[in-house]
C-alpha cells in the first residue's frame, strides 16, 4: 500500500546547535545538521518552524540531578572540556544541549495544541544514551526522556510510545522508563555496538513489565529485513498500546554509508519505515508524533535519511515499503520476541 501522507509538518531548526564543538575528528560534529540545513533549503523551505528555547531547570531535573546538571553548566568556562571520555563539550555546548531539550519540549507543546501533526526536532547533541547523572555516547542530556515526561507531567498523558530506530541501544531512554506503564520503548538495535545491552529478555520490571521491547538486529541488516520485522510489529503495538504521542528516537546510523553502524540500510528503508509506522497510526486516529535526531555520522547519507522522513509526511515522497523480506534470521527473531513478550499481554 503506497498512502500519500499529509501531515502538517515543522521543525525545529536553529543555528546554536552549529556551536556544540566536538574537535575536528569527532564524529558527531556540526557538519552533519549543516548538510540537513542546506536539505531543508532546498526542498523543505515551506516547512513550519518551532522555536527552540532553552529548557528550564525543573523540567531537566524531570530526568537530571542538580549535580550534574551543575557540571554541564561549568563547561562553558572552558573552551574544550569532556564530560565522559566520548563526550567533548566546547564553550557553548552546554546552550545546545539546554536548547535541544527545550526545543523537543516546544514541539511537544505545539502537537498536544494540534498545532501541528508532526515535528522533526533536529537537534545535536543527540539524547538516548545519556544517563541522570552522567554524559554517555555522544549525549550530553536525554532529550526524549525529558520530552516523554513533560508530555507526562504538563498534558497528562498516560500512553507514549517511544520507537527507537536508531542502530544504537538508547540504553538512557530504557533505564529511564524500565518500571513504567506510561512509556513503551521499543529499540531496534546492533547489539555489538556500544553500549552492548538491549537483548530481548530485558522487558521492563514491576508495573513496566512487557514494556520495553528490544529487537537486537544481525549485521549487514537489509531494507527488505527491517521493514519486513517492523511490518509485523508495528501496527500489532500502536493498536494495543493506543499511544497519545509517538516520538521516533530518529537516528540515521543504520545507513550503509555510515561509518560507526554495520548494517547496510538505505535511505529508502527509513522512508518505508516512516510510511509504515503513519499506516500503524492511522488505525489509532493518527496521534501526533515527534522525530527526534539522534545518530548518523555521513553527513550526506544522514540529510537524504531526513529528507525521506519529512517527503513521507508531507506527501511529497509515497514512501511505499513494497519490499518485504522473508529472512530466516529475522524470522527466528519475531518468534523469540512473541515467546518473550506474549506473557504480558502488551501488544501481542
Ligand atoms: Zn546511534
Amino acid at each position: 500500500m503506497n498512502l500519500r501522507h499529509d501531515y502538517r509538518s515543522a521543525v525545529v531548526r536553529d543555528e546554536r546547535f552549529l556551536g556544540h564543538k566536538t574537535g575536528l575528528t569527532h564524529p558527531e560534529n556540526p557538519n552533519r545538521l549543516k548538510a540537513i540545513h542546506r536539505l531543508l533549503d532546498r526542498e523543505f523551505h515551506d516547512l513550519k518552524r518551532v522555536e527552540a528555547t532553552p529548557a528550564t531547570l525543573e523540567q531537566l531535573e524531570f530526568v537530571h540531578t542538580p549535580g550534574y546538571i551543575e557540571k554541564v553548566m561549568k563547561t562553558a568556562e572552558q573552551p574544550m572540556t569532556s564530560l565522559a571520555p566520548d563526550t567533548p563539550a566546547s564553550a557553548m555546548s552546554y546552550l545546545a544541549a539546554w536548547l535541544a531539550a527545550g526545543g523537543c519540549l516546544n514541539a511537544v507543546d505545539a502537537l498536544m495544541g494540534g498545532r501541528i501533526d508532526a515535528c522533526f526536532a533536529l537537534v545535536r547533541p543527540p539524547g538516548h544514551h545519556a544517563l541522570p547523572d552522567r554524559a554517555a555516547g555522544f549525549c550530553i542530556f536525554n532529550n526524549i526522556g525529558v520530552a516523554a515526561l513533560y508530555a507526562a507531567r504538563h498534558h497528562g498523558l498516560t500512553r507514549v510510545l517511544v520507537i527507537d530506530w536508531d542502530v544504537h541501544h538508547g540504553n538512557g531512554i530504557q533505564e529511564l522508563f524500565y518500571q513504567e506503564k506510561g512509556v513503551l520503548y521499543l529499540s531496534s538495535h546492533d547489539i555489538l555496538l556500544y553500549p552492548y545491552t538491549g537483548t530481548v529478555e530485558e522487558a521492563g520490571e514491576g508495573e513496566g513489565e512487557g514494556y520495553t521491547v528490544n529487537l537486537p538486529l544481525p549485521r549487514d541488516l537489509k531494507d527488505e529485513e527491517f521493514l519486513g520485522l517492523y511490518k509485523d510489529i508495528l501496527k500489532p503495538m500502536v493498536e494495543g498500546f493506543s499511544p497519545q504521542l509517538i516520538i521516533v528516537a530518529a537516528g540515521f546510523d543504520g545507513h550503509r554509508q555510515d561509518p560507526i553502524g554495520r548494517w547496510d540500510l538505505t535511505e529508502a528503508g527509513y522512508g518505508g519505515l516512516t510510511g509504515l509506522l503513519l499506516e500503524a497510526a492511522s488505525g489509532v486516529g493518527r496521534p501526533p508524533i515527534l522525530f527526534v535526531l539522534e545518530g548518523g555520522y555521513d553527513p550526506p547519507s544522514l540529510a537524504r535519511c531526513v529528507g525521506e522522513v519529512l517527503g513521507v509526511l508531507t506527501g511529497k515522497a509515497a514512501g511505499g515499503a513494497n519490499h518485504f523480506g522473508e529472512s530466516p534470521r529475522v524470522a527466528a527473531l519475531l518468534e523469540e520476541i512473541k515467546k518473550v513478550h506474549g506473557p504480558y499481554g502488551v501488544w501481542i
